[in-house]
């Protein structure tokens, strides 16, 4: 049988997140040996630079996991020794004709696959893809691009997105990548609802009272220009990444673990959601943390997680041995996605001793501590799965719509109305009237401070 070939082209490869994620992640794949026995990576952008120069930059980024530093160098070496650079226009069939020239010549007469991976800013998305396909795709193997959010900025301009992209591509080509898809504790909370029978039974609105995803940064909007306006983080952290852990999280069990199926599944989910109201939603933004010039607050906390809070217990046998705050009885289940992965649940237990006083503690699955591996980035995951053709972690473009659909009356109204974010101080607990929205619907928002 014919032997086979993967080429991996990254258009943007000067760019940033070529250098902090792709090439690293490509490089933890060799190093684990993932990567197909004949593999080529190639980047591709504007600057000038020679295959020297690239493997030099790339180089730089290289880092081996704690636990593997064997033959680190040597292995470094001989990934990079795969690594060539071609410097091109994005919008230029001749150029990506070069390329293809050059990918031909590394395949050496074998069957060709080609992944295209979009590290660029999103409007030369469709310039690449339509010269690409033109003259740089394979003609004997599969042809897949890798996505780079964002995909739109509404429904409209996603939709034109997606047109643009299904004029050269069938959408089973297309892997658009929403990282946090790739994080492993994403990734385990199929495993948790659907492997534990104690859990399952409970997923339901006659258990569980509420559901909280916190998502909160340790650095301001400083740097990030215009890009990120007073409703950025709707469309940055929200219409995808924190409602892909939503959709996972609400989904009914799917028949199988194919990708369809999966994909199936979440998009029933965001079908069956009501519409957004503007008096549901609290616009927050932090007031500056420098007065006079001198640093204001507490240090804010990078955290993502979800936290389940459960029902009470029908009846109070136990009420009073807690003293008055009957929050302390239920119980929680929380999923830490970063840092520090966990799993735990709080529950109520007796305190050892002659009384009857109960106390609160956790079950607790520290992934530090029960896990000596480290955990590989999200990067590694997606660009292993886009090799082998597992799209089960990548977002289909009916469920982009539905997820900008959900958004876009939102975003409209606040935009036409004007709505002014409410200020708050910076290293708070964020704006007051996210507590307020809390209290109406019955809920104790959790503390995003402590994280217990
Ligand atoms: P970037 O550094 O701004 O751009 C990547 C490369 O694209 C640049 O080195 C540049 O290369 C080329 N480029 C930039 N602006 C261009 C323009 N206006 N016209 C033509 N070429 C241009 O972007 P990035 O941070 O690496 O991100 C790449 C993509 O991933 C973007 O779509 C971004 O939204 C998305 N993304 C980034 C991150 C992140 O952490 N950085 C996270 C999630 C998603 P040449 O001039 O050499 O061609």
């Amino acid at each position: 049988e014919r032997e086979s070939t993967v080429s991996i082209t990254v258009f943007g490869a000067s760019g940033d997140l070529a250098k902090k994620k792709i090439f690293p992640a490509l490089f933890a794949l060799y190093y684990e040996d993932c990567l197909p026995k004949h593999f080529t990576v190639f980047g591709y952008a504007q600057s000038k630079m020679t295959d020297a120069e690239l493997r030099t930059m790339v180089s730089k980024t290289l880092t081996c996991r704690i636990d593997k530093r064997e033959n680190c160098g040597q292995k470094m070496e001989q990934f990079l020794e795969r690594c060539f650079y071609h410097s091109g226009q994005y919008d230029l069939e001749e150029s990506l004709a070069e390329l293809d020239k050059k990918l031909k010549e590394q395949e050496a007469g074998r069957l060709s696959n080609r992944l295209f991976y979009l590290s660029i800013p999103p409007n030369i998305f469709i310039d690449v893809v339509k010269s690409a396909s033109k003259s740089a795709s394979s003609k004997n193997g599969w042809t897949r691009v890798i996505v780079e959010k964002p995909f739109g900025r509404d429904t409209e301009s996603s939709a034109a997105l997606t047109r643009g992209l299904k004029q050269y591509l069938e959408e089973d080509q297309i892997f658009r990548i929403d990282h946090y898809l790739g994080k492993e504790l994403v990734e385990n909370l199929s495993v948790l609802r659907f492997s534990n029978l104690v859990f399952e039974p409970l997923w339901s609105r006659q258990y569980i009272r509420n559901v909280q995803l916190t998502f909160s940064e340790d650095f301001g909007t400083e740097g990030r220009g215009g890009y990120f306006d007073n409703y950025g983080i709707i469309r940055d952290i929200m219409q995808n990444h924190l409602l892909q852990i939503f959709t996972l999280f609400a989904m009914e069990t799917p028949i199988s673990l194919d990708a369809e199926d999966i994909r199936n599944e979440k998009v029933k989910v965001l079908h069956s959601m009501k519409p957004l109201q503007l008096e549901d939603v609290v616009i927050g933004q932090y007031k500056s943390h420098t007065r006079n010039g001198i640093s204001l607050g507490t240090r804010m906390i990078k955290l993502a997680e979800i936290r389940v809070q459960f029902c009470h217990v029908p009846g109070s046998l136990y009420k009073r041995c807690f003293g008055t705050d009957i929050d302390l009885a239920t119980n929680e289940l929380i999923i830490r996605v970063q840092p520090d992965e966990a799993i735990y649940l709080k529950i109520n237990n007796k305190l050892p001793g002659l009384g009857m006083k109960l106390d609160r503690s956790n079950l607790n699955l520290l992934y530090s501590s029960r896990y000596s591996k480290e955990i590989p980035d999200a990067y590694e995951r997606l660009l292993l799965d886009a090799i082998e053709g597992e799209r089960r972690l990548f977002i289909r473009s009916d469920e982009l719509d539905a997820a900008w659909e959900l958004f876009t009356p939102l975003l409209k109204e606040l935009e036409e109305k004007k709505i002014a974010p409410e200020l708050y101080p910076y290293g708070s607990r964020g704006p007051v009237g996210a507590h307020y929205l809390a209290a109406k619907y019955n809920v104790r928002w959790g503390d995003v401070n402590t994280s217990e």
